[in-house]
């Protein structure tokens, strides 16, 4: 065990960082059965996700069938929809860490606060910054790629279910979409650290070093393309409306609970809900290791892993030498 505080770090997890990988042969049935009750039994991140679907394709998006035909009446009502989504969502987790500070320091990452005054960022500003990527751009792309699904839904030309029909189907997608949605980002990911886009486009994340709740759908246009390009899916694959809009908020609100800074969020001094990972936080601040996120298994396969120890840090600080020589 070390020590959680360090001169790099102002809080961490144990380290080196386990292996929680659910792609593990031969299949150990208790730490799966132990993963899909943390994620699935509880009241989750991702099953507020779900909820949130639930009640949002209930009460405050068009109903898909009226995509049947181009208007821009129900485009704009989408577009306006994901706009206060993500304005609400990255928002409400900016005021309580970083305005309210609910927390304080205790589980944040990095030691510093948002940065400020800085001409690195447009409007000299971190968050002011953030949010005209991700309000502007990322809501942008996340809705050019609702809309065509919707789309392709109400025509036919997508296939459709619904969770009465299709009740398996329907709950195997929920467990299966972000599992296919991280598989998707590692590649992209991928692509995007090739130095020539890394240099034009992925740099403009990775601005973001030490991260905060605007961070996380902060993107250049072109990774937002990429990124939303994960909805695809859905053109292939039967959906339910409910699933789409799962997606759509594991996307883009979803980046926001993943970049706070803080590992967790503490109510009464309990961890109440997983808002950030050690594991990207080094990506952040190293860059050439942990593409993927912790529950697959694509950085150790792919020798990318950085497990949080100095030894980590020498590995991927060769990695980047070798890639820019
Ligand atoms: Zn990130
Ligand atoms: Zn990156």
């Amino acid at each position: 065990m070390s020590d959680p505080v360090s001169k790099d770090w102002n809080y961490h997890p144990d380290l080196p960082l386990a292996d929680p990988s659910i792609f593990v042969w031969p299949p150990r049935a208790g730490f799966l059965a132990r993963w899909f009750a943390r994620n699935w039994l509880s009241l989750s991140e991702r099953v507020m996700m779900v909820l949130l679907a639930a009640a949002l394709w209930l009460w405050v998006y068009p109903d898909f069938s009226v995509a049947a035909t181009w208007q821009w009446g129900w485009v704009l009502h989408v577009w306006l929809a994901n706009l206060a989504l993500v304005f609400i969502c990255a928002g409400a987790l900016h005021w309580y860490f970083f305005m309210r500070k609910g927390q304080g320091m205790r589980l944040k990452f990095d030691k510093r606060d948002m940065a400020k005054g800085n001409a690195l960022w447009s409007f000299r500003n971190q968050v002011h910054d953030n949010m005209y990527w991700s309000l502007g751009s990322g809501v942008f792309f996340l809705t050019a790629f609702q809309v065509v699904t919707m789309w392709l839904m109400a025509n036919g030309y997508a296939l459709t279910i619904t969770p009465m029909s299709n009740p398996i189907w329907f709950v195997l997608s929920l467990i299966l979409l972000p599992i296919w949605s991280a598989f998707h980002f590692y590649w992209v990911h991928r692509l995007l650290h090739v130095p020539l886009l890394y240099t034009h486009v992925h740099s403009l994340h990775h601005r973001n070093v030490n991260v905060g709740p605007w961070s996380g759908f902060s993107m250049h246009p072109v990774e937002h393309l990429l990124y939303c390009s994960s909805l695809c899916i859905h053109w292939i694959v039967p959906s339910d409306p409910i699933l789409v809009l799962f997606h759509v908020i594991y996307l883009g609100p979803g980046a926001a609970m993943t970049h706070t800074g803080y590992e967790d969020l503490l109510i009464k001094d309990k961890r109440r809900l997983a808002l950030g990972t050690f594991y990207h936080q080094l990506h952040h601040r190293y860059y050439e290791c942990n593409y993927g996120n912790q529950e697959m298994p694509w950085d150790r396969w792919f020798g990318t892993f950085h497990n949080g120890t100095p030894e980590g840090t020498a590995e991927t600080r060769a990695r980047k030498k070798q890639m820019y020589s």
